[in-house]
């Protein structure tokens, strides 16, 4: 099955930082795909903007290379990467001075849709917007496109809306959360939504709890200065797994639009207990033969930043009140693996005498790797010899529906990018959304900070600490195996 795609309205593109990690991984072949998808109009430009001396051809040998190593469909040709090279351009300018702006603001086509994605560090964001506008380079019908960290804290979040604002409407700020332009995360929606089945069910009498779960096999490598004045609490928690919560948890929109959906997301923070100390895990993995510990990644030998959090979280409202959410996110865990299981309760009687427990059904929504959703059923167990039950699984995953090649199932980037041009928010955060989530972790980080509290050591290509087992073990449940 071919995924369809509706061509966006003509847009010049600027991507500020078009040089980087980010632009050269993620964003540039994000956008060929979608070239060859038919989806970005062949007229639609592209301008990478950074510091660094490039020519046009040098430039245009640096983004050959990267789509050459970051594109891996196998319907790529040579022909299709000079299409999109002609689309390209590059400009020299500084986000801190005035170099560049002016060249900018004349390569700009009138009567095109203008999108800055700002794929720089977070310092940058707000002098971006500032020049922006002190150039008179946007219009009312520009988009900005911030890349996170959005914020450290309450206040520095609340800080850089402010500072934005001055610049631009909310709905020209596009705050990206690559989480939520997954083709599973979006499906949840559809499951829950497109579907009868679900909903009525969807609640603290049939669901018993969620784990949500973003593990990874790799540590911090090469971000190690900058994670470690992060933590796995501001680095995930905060944004990437409070927004799977959000659409789990959250009522059904009454239409599905970038208002309604945020109001209800935002709804869920604000429903949320604060949370209890002995609720919270957090870890940090230590050396490990050959494996070198967080501290020695990170460049710190005594930091006490966490690379492991496990919590629970409790909602207070009528839908929830009663079933627990788990999260929990870590580095160098055994696997690299992120899923929402939604655990029903278990059946309430058992009529089959000769058999054992009947366990609770779990859906699964699994965003990495073999991205998909499965159901898991109690059926019998085929042929002669009475009522043996067994589990068997009922299994949607979209590459074996959609084709396994990269062009059929659009990276989140790509998706979320298109979505920008649209105009349509919908998969983004907005302002106050935000704002309550750092005001929920806000009090958990202080109270580390305090009490200078130190993380509980883990060992490399485990599970984490022995205490996010005990988590669960004391409310008598088991993390599920990722
Ligand atoms: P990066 O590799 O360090 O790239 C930063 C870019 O900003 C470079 O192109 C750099 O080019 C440019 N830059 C720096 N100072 C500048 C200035 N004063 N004026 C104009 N351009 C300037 O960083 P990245 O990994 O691409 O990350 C970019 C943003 O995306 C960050 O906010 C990061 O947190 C976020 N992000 C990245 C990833 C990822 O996978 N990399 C994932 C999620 C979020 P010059 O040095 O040539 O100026």
């Amino acid at each position: 099955m071919a995924a369809q795609t509706i061509p966006v309205d003509d847009f010049d593109l600027v991507i500020i930082g078009g040089t980087g990690d980010l632009a050269k991984r993620k964003i540039l072949p994000g956008l060929f795909r979608r070239l060859c998808a038919g989806q970005m109009p062949e007229t639609a430009r592209i301008i990478c903007a950074a510091r660094s001396d490039f020519t046009q051809d040098e430039f245009k040998s640096f983004v050959r290379e990267a789509l050459e190593k970051f594109v891996k469909s196998k319907k790529k040709n040579k022909k299709q990467i000079e299409f999109f090279l002609e689309r390209l351009s590059y400009i020299k300018l500084d986000a801190l001075g005035d170099e560049g702006w002016e060249p900018l603001a004349k390569t700009l086509r009138k009567g095109v849709i203008h999108a800055f994605y700002f794929s720089v560090g977070p310092s940058l964001f707000a002098p971006l917007a500032e020049r922006l506008l002190k150039h008179k380079i946007t219009n009312d019908n520009s988009r900005i496109v911030v890349e996170k960290p959005f914020g450290r804290d309450l206040a520095s979040a609340q800080a850089l809306n402010a500072e934005l604002a001055r610049s631009f409407n909310e709905d020209q700020i596009f705050r990206i959360d690559h989480y939520l332009g997954k083709e599973t995360v979006q499906n949840l929606m559809a499951l829950r939504f497109a579907n009868a089945l679900f909903e009525p069910l969807w609640n603290s009498q049939h669901i018993d709890h969620v784990q949500i779960t973003v593990a990874e096999s790799i540590g911090v490598e090469g971000r190690g200065a900058y994670y470690d004045k992060s933590g796995a609490m501001r680095d995930m928690i905060q944004n990437h797994l409070m927004q799977l919560f959000c659409l789990t948890a959250m009522e059904p929109p009454a239409t599905f639009d970038a208002t309604s959906v945020r109001d209800e997301k935002l709804k869920v923070i604000k429903a949320l207990d604060p949370i209890l100390e002995v609720d919270i895990v957090r870890g940090q993995y230590r050396a490990d033969g050959d494996s070198p510990s967080y501290q020695d990644e990170s460049g710190n030998p005594d930091s006490t930043t966490e690379s492991y959090i496990a919590l629970k979280a409790n909602l207070s409202n009528w839908r929830w009140v009663g079933t627990p959410f788990y999260l929990r996110t870590g580095k160098k865990l055994r696997n690299r693996a992120s899923e929402i299981a939604v655990v029903f309760k278990d059946p309430p009687h058992s009529i089959f005498a000769d058999s054992q427990d009947l366990k609770g059904n779990v859906l699964t929504i699994r965003l990495q790797p073999d991205e998909g959703i499965n159901l898991s059923m109690t059926i019998k167990e085929p042929g002669p010899g009475g009522m043996r039950l067994t589990e068997v699984p009922l299994d949607m995953t979209f590459a074996e529906v959609l084709g396994d090649d990269e062009l059929s199932i659009p990276d989140a980037y790509e998706r979320l990018i298109m979505d920008v041009i649209r105009g349509d928010q919908t998969l983004f955060m907005r302002g106050d959304e935000v704002e309550a989530a750092w005001g929920w972790v806000d009090p958990i980080i202080k109270n580390w900070e305090e009490k200078q509290a130190k993380p509980a050591p883990y060992d490399a290509g485990g599970n984490g600490p022995d205490d996010s087992l005990m988590l669960m073990h004391k409310d008598g449940r088991r993390w599920r195996e990722v």
